[in-house]
């Protein structure tokens, strides 16, 4: 049944999301792009949303992953996701004591805000 996405890799930009799209469709996959628009009317979003998100139906997962391990391994990210409920559906806030720090944002202490469940979640580089 083809009702579930999985999403296999994110990127920066929706460009390098167009070639691996294009690598896997011609292999057969059908690849969606989720917040491939909202990147490309502004680039510097990108962190915030969690990126350019590259989905397949959930039973083709496994068959793009091992396409893309074929060009790039690292290219396998997993999305930022809560870590409470594992929903995308969040936005990214600014945990600064003072309003100089809030208006220069020089300590990097960015937390992302679960709207689904309201929980708060550091940023991890996922690999
Ligand atoms: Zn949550």
């Amino acid at each position: 049944m083809k009702n579930s996405f999985t999403i296999i890799a994110v990127f920066q930009y929706s460009s390098e999301a167009l070639i691996i799209k294009g690598k896997l469709e011609s292999e057969g996959i059908t690849v969606f792009l989720a917040d491939e628009y909202t990147v490309d009317t502004d680039p510097l979003v990108s962190n915030a949303i969690g990126g350019v998100k590259l989905q397949v139906y959930t039973e083709q997962a496994e068959v793009a992953k091992n396409i893309i391990r074929t060009i790039d391994p690292s290219l396998l990210k997993e999305p930022v996701l809560c870590s409470n409920c594992k929903s995308s559906n969040f936005s990214l806030k600014m945990n600064a004591k003072n309003l100089f720090l809030k208006l220069i944002p020089i300590d990097g202490k960015f937390e992302y805000n679960c709207r689904d469940c309201n929980t708060n979640f550091k940023a991890v580089e996922a690999l």
